[in-house]
């Protein structure tokens, strides 16, 4: 598991941040009353769960009833209902599937980048020493929508003509989506300012370590090491990561009894606040 060091939400930081910004969607979703989602949520689930008797012998293998009620109640005071505990089942397999994002051959220390072109999209970075800033941002803004759109179209058929094949398939882009919007929020990956958590620059890994300090955007203090941004804005962006996390996952549920149009409107309102940027801030205040 070499990965682990390389990470600056390390394998066990992805799983943990998914699982906590799952039960906070799942409960904030079950407030809504989508009943139509909602029972064919449930459908879907009763399905796998079936599938999983047959094959397995036992409903519901995966995670233990304790271990979802614990995922649970974490994240909320209140005990979850059996609606909220068979939803989170449903998703159980999205945490370790976002930490698999991280399994490829571009993640290979020094030899990765010349292994697989623009290799640090998905882990919002630069992918080379002279990628630009606002380069790599686009690329990654882009690859969060296209797998945003392709979770809510692949979910958003598995809802409607309960069609489990089309939901997982929408589910593991959800992943896709989740593993980048959660490296958007590490100290390790991108600068944010303290506060507002606009997005000062974007780093490229090998650097990140070094005495002379990443590329970077515009003037900024020089790079003093990994642990030192991880620990001084652990809990400040960790708690935004959960939030923004949280929030991208209930955008894409509670839109999927709506239109595309609809959906991808508030999926682009929620890309505007999560990844602004300071240059798309100048641009704005130049006349
Ligand atoms: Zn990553």
């Amino acid at each position: 598991m070499m990965h682990c060091t390389l990470l600056a939400w390390s394998w066990f930081g992805h799983g943990q941040l998914t699982e906590l910004a799952l039960a906070s969607a799942i409960s904030q979703f079950a407030l809504l009353g989508k009943n139509f989602i909602y029972s064919r949520l449930l459908k879907i689930e009763a399905t796998d769960s079936a599938i999983e008797a047959a094959a397995l012998g036992s409903a519901g293998f995966g995670p233990s009833e304790k271990e979802i009620d614990e995922f649970i109640e974490k994240a909320q005071f209140a005990p979850p209902s059996d609606g909220e505990k068979r939803l989170a089942r449903l998703f159980s397999p999205v945490p370790r599937w976002v930490q698999e994002e991280d399994i490829h051959r571009g993640n290979i220390p020094k030899v990765g980048e010349y292994i697989e072109h623009d290799s640090q999209v998905r882990h919002y970075m630069r992918s080379y020493r002279d990628t630009p800033a606002q380069d790599a941002n686009r690329k990654s803004v882009n690859y969060i929508q296209d797998h945003l759109k392709q979770a809510w179209s692949g979910m958003h058929k598995g809802v409607n003509d309960l069609d489990t094949t089309a939901f997982d398939g929408g589910v593991k882009h959800l992943a896709s989506a989740l593993h980048t919007i959660e490296d958007s929020y590490s100290a390790g990956h991108t600068q944010r300012q303290a506060g507002t958590a606009m997005i000062q620059d974007i780093y490229y890994w090998p650097d990140t370590g070094t005495a002379e300090g990443p590329v970077s955007w515009g003037p900024r203090e020089p790079w003093k090491g990994h642990e030192f941004y991880d620990v001084q804005f652990h809990s400040e962006l960790y708690a935004k990561a959960k939030v923004a996390t949280a929030d991208f996952i209930l955008c894409v549920l509670k839109n999927l009894d709506q239109d595309e149009g609809v959906f991808l409107d508030e999926c682009s309102d929620k890309i505007q606040t999560n990844f602004y940027t300071a240059w798309r801030e100048a641009e704005l205040e130049t006349p």
